[in-house]
């Protein structure tokens, strides 16, 4: 066994308490933390076989991503709704992707996100077998969730099969490290036959399954008339609601849709940056919170935020709510901390695992340098958590470990060539950009 003392730094432990230690440290045994407290009392109790010094440094638990596409298309298809912009951009995209793209895309992406202290990602999106082993490669931590379309012009999507083939090979691989579930893109991409199916199998193989739920008001709005019954309702009916479902979005919910995701343990993966980028409203979050709604963040994919940063998506979850409802007291930093770890951890139903800095977790910790001029003064418990929300940046991670091992040092990705994966994925996009405009798609 190997022992790793990480010292001196002030651990925000995200526990049921919040306990933070201000000259705390973390023991971390193989893969595993093995204890968390004051530095002094750590110190004097192992004799680990390696320290590394966290003074002036703030210690998370890794952030989790809990909606995400890797992909392409990051500030080229701008200013515009989402309905416009999936059929205009999205889908065409979508057509002209080969599998090497997407692999490209998953090295960039992953990359991105370890370095802003992600350590485990709820993926949707396609060729998700080349995902698997870039998460496996990068010694990171994810929930694959494919593209599965059934509808008439989307053969090009996987199918409900594909998606079981997926679960099949890569659910539970990499040491735990990487789970399949069932993802389903959206109503107007899959048939009920597809949710109804996908309800039986996710059941069957005891996995979960992530969709989109309602970002456009227009949207919802037509999908009511449509079927009778408001977007959630219509989840509901098919059976794809439960404590292992995450719902992207859920911006435009009634009374009625938040009492179903409740009643039914659902989860929501909220999204504000997003939201605010493709103008698609205000999700009810506080409401959803106190009806014990399981909430995480997603910074949904680059070509709708563009950055893969959940530092940020923890501001804006905190900043939209406090505008839109005129209330400065609306989402304190606290809650936004812990609907980014803990938050998305239950969502996952990982939250025995991940999550929090406790002992008999996985060992996933973010160490932020903390000796900015934009993070002073140093208040210790007084002001690091509203700091870290409203003042950190990714470029403040300095070591991000994930099951114990070091993925990023020194701010420094360390399980692939950075310059190499930049180069691989721009050459991929350019010919798939151009692809995808000499296509005369059918
Ligand atoms: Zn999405």
């Amino acid at each position: 066994m190997t022992e790793v003392l990480v010292a001196g730094g002030t651990v925000v432990t995200v526990d049921d308490e919040s306990t933070i230690y201000e000259d705390g440290a973390v023991l971390v045994a193989d893969d595993e933390i093995q204890d968390v407290g004051p530095t002094a009392e750590l110190e004097s109790k192992y004799d680990a076989d390696e320290t590394v010094d966290a003074t002036g440094q703030v210690v998370i638990p890794g952030l989790i991503n809990l909606h995400v596409h890797s992909g392409f298309i990051r500030g080229l298809a701008e200013d515009m709704p989402v309905w416009e912009w999936l059929v205009e951009h999205v889908d065409p995209t979508h057509r002209a992707l080969r599998r090497e793209d997407a692999r490209a895309a998953y090295e960039l992406c992953y990359a991105e996100m370890a370095k802003a202290g992600i350590t485990c990602t709820l993926d949707m999106y396609r060729y998700m077998e080349e995902a698997a082993e870039v998460v496996d490669d990068y010694g990171l931590r994810a929930v694959l969730s494919p593209y599965v379309a059934d509808r008439d012009g989307f053969e090009y999507f996987p199918s409900v099969q594909d998606n079981v083939d997926l679960v099949e090979r890569h659910h539970d691989t990499a040491d735990g490290r990487v789970k399949v579930w069932f993802g389903l893109e959206h109503i107007e991409y899959c048939t009920e036959a597809a949710y109804r199916r996908v309800a039986d199998l996710a059941a069957e193989y005891g996995v979960g399954i992530h969709t989109h739920g309602e970002e456009s008001p227009k949207k919802a709005q037509e999908l009511t008339d449509r079927y009778g019954m408001r977007p959630i309702e219509v989840f509901e009916d098919w059976g794809i609601l439960g404590p292992k479902t995450v719902v992207a979005h859920c911006v435009w919910l009634t009374n009625r849709e938040i009492e179903a995701l409740a009643e039914t343990d659902t989860s929501v993966a909220h999204c504000p940056t997003s939201n605010e980028k493709l103008a698609s409203g205000v999700a009810p979050v506080p409401k959803l919170l106190n009806h014990g709604v399981p909430v995480g963040l997603g910074t949904d994919g680059i070509k709708e935020n563009n950055r893969l940063d959940v530092i940020q998506e923890m501001k804006n979850a905190a900043l939209l709510q406090k505008v839109h409802r005129l209330d400065a007291r609306a989402i304190p930093g606290e809650q936004a901390l812990r609907m980014a770890t803990m938050g998305g951890a239950r969502a996952l139903g990982l939250d025995d695992e991940i999550g929090s800095i406790e002992a008999g977790k996985q060992a996933d910790l973010v160490l932020l340098d903390f000796q900015q001029p934009h993070l002073s003064p140093h208040f210790g418990a007084e002001n690091v958590v509203p700091n870290l929300v409203h003042a950190a940046m990714p470029s403040d991670v300095e070591t991000v470990f994930v099951a114990g091992d070091r993925v990023v040092d020194d701010g420094d990705f360390l399980h692939g060539d950075q310059d190499a994966i930049i180069e691989n994925y721009d050459e991929k996009a350019k010919a798939l950009v151009e692809r995808r405009d000499d296509e005369e798609w059918a």
